[in-house]
């Protein structure tokens, strides 16, 4: 017989889901059972970030368990606290649920979020729970961080004449979309893995700042659409070459063919890799490769170019009425 919500009381679920979220962490001097956490604000200045999933708009059942969930609410947030530089410092989570989920969905996914927040040095340091209406599941994780001392990397700092630089992997979480929504996961099971739990590249966020990044954003909807925000805030217009996406491509076009490839590259959602532009090559940390050029936006506001043709839009959009 299946435990639901609605046979467990709050101090039990709390009992069952506490210590899976938590970690070892010198910088939360007061962690879950008080009435807030308590913890420790790095040099004074903090990093506040948060991000929700709603069942059936952000995950389906069919695709995603509460680990799933867990693993990529986590990863959603702590890719923006690394896109300014930072490193995480607490983790708070909010549940509102329908009162007949699965008890076990909800320590799957307190075990999701517990894990890969551990694997990023965190952990959850309290939250709060929630019944809801018949069907909805709401996770919303919020994220603390410090600069350690640092500048944040701001969106708007790209100069004419920075490499435009990526940390981590492209379009693999949009192939792996791709394959569930023909359902040939199989093909490529490490390419739904890279779908159902993105695994960012953390501590390059830190490291990028620390070599002087000029400007920097985590790839949650898309490279052109991220890019192009990069390129708005600084007045800039970050030219992309897809020679220098070569490879990239070139690992996913078995599997998906070259021209989905390169469209999940340039528009795929959902990847968490960073992309940030350097004064030079030379100031790239270990990890990051060039991709483009910055380059002087004339009396336009900025944008995109993709070998030389202007390019928008594209990547994710949740407010999208055309899906
Ligand atoms: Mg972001």
């Amino acid at each position: 017989m299946t435990l639901h919500l609605a046979d467990v009381t709050e101090e039990e679920l709390l009992a069952r889901i506490v210590p899976l979220l938590q970690g070892p962490d010198a910088r939360v001097l007061v962690g879950p059972g008080d009435d807030t956490a308590w913890l420790t604000a790095g040099d004074g200045r903090y990093l506040a970030t948060t991000d929700a999933m709603v069942r059936g708009h952000d995950w389906i059942d069919e695709w995603s368990t509460g680990e799933d969930v867990g693993h990529k609410t986590v990863a959603q947030n702590l890719a923006d606290i690394a896109a300014m530089g930072g490193v995480p410092t607490g983790l708070l989570l909010t549940l509102a649920a329908d009162p007949r989920t699965p008890v076990s969905w909800c320590e799957d996914l307190a075990r999701g979020i517990g894990c890969a927040a551990r694997a990023a040095g965190t952990s959850a340091v309290g939250g709060d729970l929630s019944g809801a209406d018949a069907g909805t599941v709401m996770v919303s994780v919020t994220a603390f961080g410090s600069m350690e001392g640092r500048r944040p990397v701001l969106r708007s700092g790209a100069r004419v004449g920075d490499v435009v630089a990526v940390a981590g992997t492209l379009g693999r979480s949009a192939a792996g979309w791709a394959l569930l929504r023909e359902e040939r996961g199989a093909v490529a099971p490490d390419l739904v893995q890279a779908h159902l739990r993105p695994a960012p590249p953390l501590a390059q966020g830190p490291a990028a700042a620390r070599h002087g990044a000029h400007a920097m954003i985590d790839l949650s909807d898309g490279l052109v659409r991220d890019a192009g925000r990069i390129a708005r805030a600084s007045g800039v217009v970050l030219a992309l070459t897809t020679d220098l996406l070569h490879d990239d491509v070139a690992a996913l076009a078995a599997v998906v063919g070259e021209e989905a490839a390169l469209d999940c590259i340039l528009t795929g959602g959902e990847e968490h890799s960073l992309l940030a532009t350097f004064a030079d090559e030379e100031s790239l940390p270990q990890g990051w490769r060039v991709i483009g050029r910055v380059e002087d936006a004339g009396d336009t506001r900025g944008g995109m170019l993709v070998d030389g043709t202007p390019r928008s839009g594209g990547g994710w959009d949740h407010f999208d009425a055309s899906r």
